[in-house]
């Protein structure tokens, strides 16, 4: 549309963020307000320090500093910090819903009892759909350095738990040398119990990852995903099983998954019909959010105004919301189309 004022649009837009993790959504202010709290763990104190420290050299660099912010976080009053401002920062984007990834065995390993993690996550909760109007879900993500043991305990709090929001299971970490399948018993547990299996694949390796997500643990959108590109069978399998790919531009960029963000596989993933979302993965340690998302979709890769509606739609269309809330999301989004439309 000629014209049209896309940062206006882009800011405008009604949006899902469908992955996200709970520590790496931490902005600069919260985490130097939890490094100042616990000076000793290795996290810097100083702001600038900060924003250095968040420069990552590769994958594995990034998981390493990942799991020292980790650390700082060791009270359910923590997870309240990190949720309150997640949800201002998720409401300043016109984001209504999120499904965030939160690593609770991490959490237990860096002193947070389960009983106060739970709770931590209703309060948050609460709070997120009180004080900022927007609605929170959680996946529980298992960490695949902790191996099929991490995942079953994983399962475990989830099923014992079930905070109000519980959506799905989740996978993460490195995928290299760690294979997919080995978590499929507790990938079926999961799905046994109602939950939605929702696993990272295919962010730093190639196709296989995927496949085995999608055969093994019976994915039903995918983390990442892009390491399926390569592959036109499994583009194919995707978009006619409707299995979406969260998307996350400017995290691949920033753990060197892709080399830059004109090299990224997602025009071809649109090309072959793929749903996608557009997501931040960890906005705190990546300085992205929302908006830049959708903007930079624009300025790289030549998307417009329809393009990017419909893929605000697709995030609403796959994510575990209500239907209510799915309902109002799609007819906000038609709003904003049409007042661009004029
Ligand atoms: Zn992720």
């Amino acid at each position: 549309m000629p014209g049209t004022d896309f940062a206006a649009f882009a800011a405008a837009l009604p949006k899902v963020e469908l992955h996200l993790h709970l520590v790496g959504s931490a902005s600069i202010d919260t985490t130097l307000a939890l490094a100042r709290r616990h000076p000793d763990g290795g996290v810097p104190t100083d702001r600038e320090e900060l924003r250095r420290f968040y420069t990552f050299t590769d994958f594995p660099h990034f998981l390493d500093i990942y799991h020292l912010v980790n650390h700082l976080v060791t009270t359910g009053a923590d997870v309240v910090t990190l949720l309150d401002g997640l949800a201002a920062e998720l409401a300043a984007r016109t984001v209504r819903y999120a499904e965030v990834q939160v690593t609770a065995v991490r959490n237990r390993m860096a002193g947070i009892g389960y009983d106060d993690l739970a709770q931590a996550l209703v309060d948050g909760r609460a709070l997120a759909r009180e004080r900022h109007g927007v609605v929170l879900n959680w996946i529980f993500d298992a960490d695949s350095v902790l191996g099929p043991a991490g995942a079953e305990e994983t399962v475990d709090f989830a099923i014992k738990y079930r905070p109000e929001g519980t959506v799905g299971l989740g996978l993460g970490g490195p995928e290299v040398g760690v294979s997919r399948a080995d978590f499929a018993p507790a990938f079926r547990r999961a799905r046994d119990a109602g939950l939605h299996c929702l696993p990272h694949a295919g962010e730093t390796v190639g196709p296989a990852e995927v496949w085995a997500a999608v055969r093994e643990l019976g994915a039903e959108r995918i983390g990442h995903g892009i390491g399926s590109a390569t592959d036109p069978k499994l583009l194919e399998h995707l978009a006619s099983r409707d299995i979406a790919l969260e998307v996350c531009p400017s995290s691949n960029v920033a753990t060197g998954a892709v080399a830059s963000l004109a090299e990224h596989p997602l025009p071809t993933l649109l090309a072959a019909g793929v749903p996608v979302t557009l997501a931040t993965d960890d906005p705190g340690m990546f300085h992205n959010d929302m908006t830049t998302e959708y903007q930079l979709c624009h300025d790289v890769f030549g998307l417009g105004v329809e393009e990017l509606a419909a893929i605000a739609r697709t995030g609403a269309r796959v994510a575990f919301c209500s239907t209510e809330l799915r309902g109002r999301i799609l007819a906000e989004i038609d709003e904003v189309v049409a007042s661009v439309r004029g």
